[in-house]
């Protein structure tokens, strides 16, 4: 099968020794790659209940079988461990060099195991792995480190993926950051590569990589750049990039505001929305293989922090430090996004935290004498970034804000955990599911916490004429948003130019086959797909998840949205129940959300199936 290494690099830090081990063609068959090939390793090696942070933990880098091909986004890859915020599954996404370098040294991923006892890096080519000494970059923040390792390499193309402070001080949403600005943000992968005290991979790979029918994959390129060229979505999407969101969820009351208090806030209304952010644009940016640019770089002109350069930011950031925070300054916002960045953390859960700080500021259930004389209210932007700092590095009360905002809210007490936005331990992003209740069931199912990522219902309930506030056909909805996802994100290709120009399943099979020299139909696919979902929840199961995990908070069941299009809205636990029951009946999963033996025949997961 063309484009597919067939193996993988095994690393162990606390032997220092290294393997090959071998991937079959029936594996990529069954799983293809990416998430489902990392559900399939995450599974088969970890032991149950082993504890996030510890060295038997393993962390999975894997790129997909359309990596490095050309392919519209295909420079993506994934990391797959177990996460130290939620206990449960975890795979977080990036782009960046370091997909391609992997492939181009002849690996279809990388498993790391063990912990190192002093700190290191990794650097990887075609003749294997050396685990070198990183006491020039311990304790560096994640661009000076990405520099330094650049140089190192006489700044030849290399791809680099590193730790920031956070990742160091196992804060529990540490991020790996590639390429500067390019984050695996979600659900802590920063700090189990942290407790293996490895700081950063580094990999420069230069074999071709094969692609079975080159001139058929230029074709179907030319055709969807056409395509793209005459969508209006595709368009703006390139012109405005994801803050055009933020004008989609206040139109469609659904912009997170205040701690999820409120679903509008007017004052974000061209100062940090898609017209606010355009006009800080200086230059756009694309992953590599990308067509469809949806990045671009702003740069701060004025005040405080003027200078300062980012690629962003996105619209979860704007959400989680804009309207979260009751902050309309896009500067603060953008130095925001930098200080993560080069601290190592996720911006969607820092962002969460801090608005959830503030919220309990307000309602006088904490004061600066708990928190070491931070006090921290909405819109106080120094506040804000002075919470970010002490997070990363742990320091006073950033010590229980590091762990995430279920137990910070477990510390705080009373009954604060009812506006604790979160599911399984992971953080809300930037939708408020009060005005889109597919929203609410995706959060709710989703197995690596409250995500936005698996499916995105506000394309149906916001633009796609879904009605917003029932739950019929919901659990229908979701399943087949998480499906098409499921494969893109274990073919590794971006999701994004799936839905601006779009491109369906069959356009992808045509893109397998022109990679691969293999046929697979949009049936085949989605069969994978439903595998891929059982064997993480069967993962998920086997870590001592069940039904009553799949919740929402409090604020999301029992308070009516106070304003805006969808006041008066809240979801229920009754609704939530129905939209629950209906989805694992869809997925064959029994009432407390196990599947069921049936279900796993059907997709070969009755026995363990071993790695080829
Ligand atoms: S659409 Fe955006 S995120 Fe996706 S590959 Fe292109 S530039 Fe990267």
């Amino acid at each position: 099968m063309k484009s597919f290494c067939g193996k993988m690099l095994e690393v162990d830090l606390t032997s220092g020794k290294a393997k090959n081990i071998l991937i079959s063609e029936e594996m990529v068959k069954t799983y293809l790659g990416g998430r489902g090939l990392g559900a399939r390793l995450l599974f088969d090696m970890l032991p149950a209940k082993t504890e996030p942070l510890s060295p038997k933990n393993v962390l999975i880098f894997l790129t997909g079988p359309l990596t490095g091909t050309m392919v519209p986004g295909s420079s993506k890859f994934v990391v797959v461990t177990k996460s130290p915020l939620t206990g449960g599954w975890c795979d977080s996404y990036s782009s960046g060099r370091i997909s391609l370098e992997l492939k181009k040294a002849g690996y279809d991923g990388l498993v790391i195991h063990g912990r190192s006892n002093h700190p290191c890096y990794l650097r990887i080519d075609e003749k294997g792995v050396q685990i070198r000494e990183a006491n020039l970059i311990w304790r560096k923040d994640s661009f000076e480190t990405e520099r330094i390792l650049r140089e190192s390499e006489g700044n030849a193309p290399v791809g680099i993926s590193s730790i920031g402070p956070a990742g160091e001080k196992l804060v529990r949403f540490a991020c790996i950051n590639s390429d500067l600005y390019r984050q695996a943000g979600r659900g802590g992968v920063g700090a189990v590569m942290g407790s293996k005290n490895l700081k950063a991979i580094l990999v420069k790979g230069s074999q071709r990589i094969e692609i079975h029918d080159r001139k058929e994959v230029v074709a179907l390129n030319r055709l969807n750049h056409k395509r793209a060229k005459q969508s209006q979505v595709a368009q703006a999407r390139m012109k405005y990039g994801t803050p055009l969101t933020l004008n989609i969820t206040h139109t469609g009351g659904i912009l997170p505001t205040m701690n999820f208090q409120y679903g509008t806030w007017e004052k974000a209304l061209e100062k940090i929305d898609s017209i606010g952010v355009h006009k800080s644009i200086t230059a756009y940016k694309a992953c590599l293989f990308c067509f469809t640019h949806c990045s671009f770089e702003t740069r701060i002109n004025e005040g405080k922090y003027a200078g300062g350069v980012l690629e962003g930011p996105e619209y979860e950031t704007l959400g989680m430090f804009g309207s979260n925070q009751l902050i309309d300054s896009l500067p603060t916002i953008i130095q925001a996004n930098i200080l993560c960045d080069q601290l190592g953390m996720d911006t969607i859960s820092a962002g969460n935290i801090i608005g959830f700080i503030m919220e309990c500021f307000e309602k006088e259930l904490l004061s600066s004498k708990q928190t070491g004389g931070l006090e921290i209210r909405f819109g106080e932007s120094e506040a804000s970034l002075a919470a970010l700092r002490m997070m990363a590095h742990r320091e006073g009360f950033g010590e229980i804000m590091a762990n995430g905002v279920k137990v910070l809210a477990n510390y705080i007490g009373n009954d604060s955990n009812r506006f604790a936005m979160h599911v399984k331990g992971m953080e809300f992003p930037a939708y408020e599911p009060r005005g889109a209740f597919g929203s609410g069931l995706s959060y709710a199912v989703s197995p690596r916490g409250a995500c936005h990522r698996r499916a995105w219902p506000p394309a149906k309930e916001i633009l796609g004429g879904y009605p917003p506030y029932t739950i019929e056909g919901k659990a229908e909805m979701i399943k087949a948003l998480y499906n098409e996802n499921g494969i893109l994100h274990s073919l590794l290709v971006c999701d994004m130019p799936a839905k601006f120009i779009p491109m369906s399943l069959d356009d992808y099979s045509q893109y397998w086959h022109a990679v691969s020299g293999e046929s697979v139909s949009k049936e085949d696919f989605l069969k994978i797909s439903e595998r891929i979902e059982t064997l993480i929840r069967m993962f998920n199961n086997r870590e001592g998840f069940t039904r009553k995990d799949d919740f929402l908070p409090y604020r999301t069941l029992h308070e009516p949205l106070p304003d805006g299009p969808a006041k008066g809205q809240c979801i229920g636990e009754e609704n939530l129940n129905k939209m629950i029951d209906e989805y694992y009946a869809l997925r064959g999963w029994d009432a407390s959300g196990i599947p069921t033996e049936e279900t796993r025949r059907r997709y070969g997961l009755l026995g363990e199936n071993e790695i080829q």
